[in-house]
Order: C-alpha cells, then structure tokens, then sequence
C-alpha cells in the first residue's frame, strides 16, 4: 500500500515536472531569427572536439552531466527532418563516437539521447543538434537527474576554460585509436 502510494506521487511529481518543463521551455529566449551559435566561429573554436565533412561535436555550455555533449550537421539545418540521408547516418556514426570516448574520458555508464525538433517541444536553436546526456552508475537517482536537467537550463553557463578542458578531454578520447575505446 505505501509503495503504491510512492509510486502514486512519483507519477504525479513527474507529469507536473514535465509540464514546467516544457512550459518554462517554450516561454525561454530563442535564437530563432537572431545569429545562430552553432554557426559562430568564437563558440566552435571552443566547444568542438570534432569535425569531419558533414558533422562536428561539441561540449555543450550547460552541461547536465561531465561529457554533456551536442552533436550537430556543419550545414545550418533547422530541423531533423530537412537533413540529407548522408547527414542523419553521420550524425549516428559520430553519436557512436563520442558515446565511446565518452565512456572513456568521463567513465560513463548510460546515456540519455535528446533532440527537441520544432519550437513547440521547447527547441530554443535553430540548428538541428542531438544531446547526449551521460549518466553514470550511482551519480544518483532520476528524481535527481530530472532535478539537475531543470536546474542547468535556469543557470549562467560554465566557464569558457572549462568548456575548453571538457573538449580537450573528449577530443584525446576521439583521437585514440578504436580498439582502445571498447567500453
Ligand atoms: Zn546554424
């Protein structure tokens, strides 16, 4: 009866969180129509740890988690489904990539994949991007995890230098040879 009960609430906390969610998404500043940061060199010159001819990967400014990272087409695309066949298989491949340097430079264990497309699921860029929020074993429960994911959208981003070391980090993970990177 009371683990019902838990249950019951923990339902109930998580719809409403989820409805806040959204709701605080929607009403947040967007870059629609303004300069878009994936497009700007000053942000990619410290953030990438990864380019090829179609994707790059970056650490993100908000990071949820160590190894929070955002993996996106080079070409300015808005949304998912306008990206060529070509892009949507690179950008898998790199999300396998950086999941597998991931596990090493940061020890992740799991990982959440995110990508809001369109304005009405809370996406604030204009530029097709997929996160990739690790998690590791232990590093607390969902309820917390859920608590974190409110908390960074509502925080001033980290430092630049910080971001920096966290793409220094990743991109020694990428350069390292394959069978290096099994989990
Ligand atoms: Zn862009």
């Amino acid at each position: 009866m009371r683990k019902k009960l838990i249950y019951y609430f923990l339902g109930i906390f998580l719809l409403i969180a989820t409805i806040c969610f959204f709701t605080f998404n929607r009403n947040k500043e967007t870059f629609f129509g303004k300069d878009c940061p994936f497009c700007q060199s000053f942000i990619l010159d410290t953030n990438k740890f990864y380019e090829d001819d179609l994707v790059m990967a970056l650490c993100t400014h908000k990071p949820i988690m160590p190894g929070h990272c955002l993996v996106i087409p080079k070409r300015h695309v808005e949304r998912f489904e306008m990206l060529s066949d070509d892009e949507v298989l690179q950008i898998f491949r790199v999300i396998h990539k950086v999941d597998l340097a991931a596990k090493k430079a940061f020890g992740i264990s799991a990982y959440l994949l995110w990508q809001k497309n369109g304005r009405e699921v809370g996406q604030t860029v204009p530029h097709v991007h997929f996160h990739y929020i690790p998690r590791k074993t232990g590093d607390g429960s969902i309820l917390k995890f859920i608590f974190k994911m409110f908390l960074v959208s509502a925080q001033k981003p980290i430092e630049s230098a910080e971001i920096q070391k966290a793409a220094e980090k990743m991109k020694t993970a990428m350069d390292e040879p394959a069978k290096n990177l099994k989990a």
